[in-house]
């Protein structure tokens, strides 16, 4: 939220969190809501997961997650996590040995929960091997996988039920004088995440890792996400996000970035803003916007391009672009640059053009954003 904001209606008043570190990116407090991905690869085929981690780093992922199921693949995580370009959070889930071994190994992050690895001196043992290594926890509630004693209070899986058993493992955490925790409350069901994550915003200051779990595919799964993810955004709610997607990492953060960058929360890479075309289109608006947004995915400088179909939307659209491109009559659309009517184009030579335009736009606000540090 900027305080001078002339745009008030787009402010969002965030939650106030505790700040905690995973490896070298802030969580939580003032940080930029991170975005986060899982690899789906075997993480004892080290070359494979090492690609995936590449590939969610190189579409944007701030954090990625790593299984770590059994001894080889906490072997496996060493070499994992000293080829990654971004921390490795290891998922730990029930055993309290593969905890210290990630710890060891070099991970950023243990996911797991502290009342799920047994007696308290397990419990102490991987505490101190992650206060050792510099490694924060995420404690993670699922719906799914509620603890039975409070399954038998509530009924059934419930907000009040999730927040009660985050509650209680981070006690555990606290208890050790172990702080450097974060937490979710993750469900399938929009409402009941929904609502457990706004309980538990007002219960803890740890910052908040949102996800709506196991989301479906990549339509389905993406519109649940940024309906559920959306809202708790909107109400300032939550510190670090994963799109959870029966699909590629790099969809996951491609749908992550995107909720993000349409509440203004994150800005990465080049904002399309094309209309859905009609018969009035001067050229083939749906064919053009899916080559440029194949040939802009190399753009990582936050900018805007408004591509339409003719002159009803297009010149008012462009007003507020970094670059625009309104179609026309006879086979040529007008470009707008910085909001202004620039040249004119031909349709054939369009998508080659708006290209270069955008690589010099973007060049020239690097160039201004190094000037300004
Ligand atoms: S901007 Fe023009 S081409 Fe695009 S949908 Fe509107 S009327 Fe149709």
């Amino acid at each position: 939220m900027s305080l001078n904001s002339i745009r008030p209606w787009r402010d969002i008043y965030r939650r106030k969190s505790r700040q905690i570190m995973v490896g070298n990116v802030p969580v939580g407090g003032d940080a930029p809501i991170a975005v986060q991905t899982m690899t789906n690869t075997l993480t004892t085929d080290v070359a494979a997961t090492i690609a995936q981690v590449q590939a969610a780093a190189e579409a944007g992922a701030d954090i990625v997650r790593v299984s770590v199921p059994d001894q080889a693949s906490s072997k496996a995580l060493k070499e994992i996590v000293m080829e990654s370009p971004v921390p490795i959070v290891a998922d730990i889930h029930f055993h309290y040995k593969r905890g210290i071994e990630a710890a060891e190994a070099g991970a950023a992050c243990l996911r797991i929960n502290p009342g799920n690895i047994g007696d308290k001196t397990r419990v102490a043992e991987v505490v101190s091997a992650a206060r050792d290594h510099g490694c924060s926890i995420r404690i993670g509630v699922n719906a799914g996988s509620l603890e039975k004693h409070l399954l038998e209070k509530y009924g059934e899986p419930c907000p009040d039920a999730m927040v009660e058993s985050g509650l209680e493992h981070i006690r555990i955490l606290q208890d050790h004088d172990f702080h450097e925790f974060k937490i979710s409350v993750k469900a399938s069901d929009v409402f009941m995440s929904a609502a457990a994550y706004q309980q538990l915003a007002e219960a803890t200051d740890a910052p908040l890792h949102l996800g709506i779990t196991e989301a479906g595919g990549l339509m389905s799964g993406t519109i649940k996400s940024a309906i559920g993810l959306g809202n708790l955004l909107w109400m300032g709610i939550g510190d670090t996000i994963r799109v959870s997607l029966s699909a590629d990492p790099v969809e996951e953060v491609k749908v992550g970035f995107e909720i993000l960058k349409s509440l203004g929360l994150r800005h990465r890479g080049v904002n399309i803003i094309s209309c859905p075309s009609c018969a009035r289109q001067g050229f083939d608006v749906i064919k053009t916007v899916e080559a440029l947004e194949k040939r802009l995915e190399h753009i990582k400088t936050p900018m805007s391009l408004s591509i339409i179909g003719c002159v009803v939307n297009g010149p008012g659209e462009a007003l507020m672009t970094d670059v625009g491109f309104t179609g026309g009559g006879a086979g040529s659309g007008m470009v707008y640059l910085a909001g202004k009517q620039s040249h004119k184009m031909g349709n054939d030579a369009m998508i080659d053009h708006i290209v270069e335009q955008v690589e010099k736009k973007a060049a020239e606000l690097d160039a201004m954003a190094e000037t300004a540090e």
